[in-house]
């Protein structure tokens, strides 16, 4: 039989593997950020896969939560995390937009909480069945290559931009083999859930007496971007209108509109932003340089435009390595996203819509 003692310690030293273990494999921070109000911050550093931040509006008698995560598996250590603050039950999950990192663990929520309702645009029913199940496919066909690329990338110490790897690429490379393997062995029983409360300008939530703001602002990230505003706490959650480090302008994405779309954002007032990915932020300095940033991408892609001209020639005319320093600095990893995140998908995006306003002017 054990001494009282021996026990202590045996249970003590169970205890804090529990604790450890729990700590370990949650890649996420739970942060306060006013009164019942908590964002679920993603700790995975910036790379080429992307897995949302989530937040919590936790009412008198239930809970609102915005963006679910990538795969169910993820969301449901987020619901585990949810439940160590509250056993209220979730009432609405708002679906900031139809990509997949933000919309795939909607099923956790509807597995969890089977009275839950979806909140989206409306743009969503046919965007995330049509360029959603495109890029699904597209993943599922590319995922094992990609994952394998990077394998062997980190394999050989050598980074897919060229040259030696960094700890910072290693880091990225390792995240992104993570979050493609673990979609990768979900995607056989994924189940999309569509929203069932549509969104077309604006709905306003009253969660007992807190006012909750669905708006929408505009087309950029995607046609469909939301942001949850609290008028109160003074809180927008941006979902990826606003991305940290590295802005996402380009795929599936509308840049010749992005600006006056941060505008609109900018215009709610000072206040705290919630990104989709990336920290929480106090101020609307990084807002800034995103518009700067959207108004570079625009002006230099139209200016350089010519119909007739090809996308390569397009692009030997824009220069944007002043924003590359901006949101990159030196670092090759993020300057590698930087270009595919930002620079070739937006100017691509942008030529395709001139070159079709530029058709529809020329009578036939
Ligand atoms: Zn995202």
């Amino acid at each position: 039989m054990l001494s009282k003692a021996a026990s202590i310690v045996i249970f003590l030293v169970g205890a804090i593997t529990a604790y450890s273990q729990l700590a370990k494999e949650r890649s996420f921070d739970v942060q306060k950020v006013g009164d019942g109000v908590y964002a679920v911050i993603r700790r995975e550093p910036a790379s080429f896969w992307f897995n949302a931040n989530n937040v919590f509006i936790v009412g008198k008698h239930d809970v609102i939560v915005v963006d679910a995560n990538i795969t169910a598996a993820y969301t449901k250590e987020v619901i585990d995390a949810l439940r160590e603050i509250t056993d209220k039950p979730v009432k609405y999950v708002i679906n900031t937009h139809w990509h997949e990192d933000h919309i795939i663990g909607n099923r956790a929520y509807r597995e969890a909480f089977p009275d839950a309702k979806f909140v989206g645009h409306r743009s969503t029913l046919k965007d995330l069945p049509e360029i959603g199940g495109a890029n699904r496919k597209g993943t599922l066909e590319n995922g094992r290559g990609f994952v394998g690329m990077l394998e062997a990338s980190l394999e050989k110490g050598e980074s897919i931009a060229g040259g030696a790897i960094t700890d910072e690429e290693r880091a990225g490379y390792a995240s992104d083999i993570k979050f493609v393997s673990s979609y990768l062995a979900e995607s056989s029983t994924f189940e999309i859930v569509m929203p069932d409360v549509l969104v077309d300008d604006r709905l306003t939530i009253d969660q007992d007496g807190r006012k909750i703001e669905v708006l929408f602002f505009g087309r950029a990230h995607t046609g469909g971007d939301l942001v949850v505003n609290l008028p109160k706490e003074k809180i927008a959650i941006t979902g990826d209108l606003m991305v940290y480090p590295v802005p996402l302008l380009g795929s599936t994405s509308y840049p010749l509109e992005y600006p006056a779309t941060l505008e609109r954002l900018k215009a709610l007032g000072g206040r705290t932003y919630i990104p989709g990915h990336g920290p929480v932020m106090k101020d609307a300095a990084f807002l800034d340089k995103m518009i700067a940033l959207a108004t570079a991408v625009r002006d230099r892609s139209k200016a350089a435009y010519k119909p007739g001209e090809t996308i390569e020639q397009m692009r030997s005319k824009i220069d944007l390595s002043d924003q590359q320093k901006i949101f990159a600095g030196d670092s090759r990893h993020k300057g590698f996203i930087f270009r595919n995140y930002v620079t070739l998908p937006a100017t691509a995006a942008i030529r395709g819509f001139l070159e079709k306003t530029h058709t529809a002017a020329v009578p036939n």
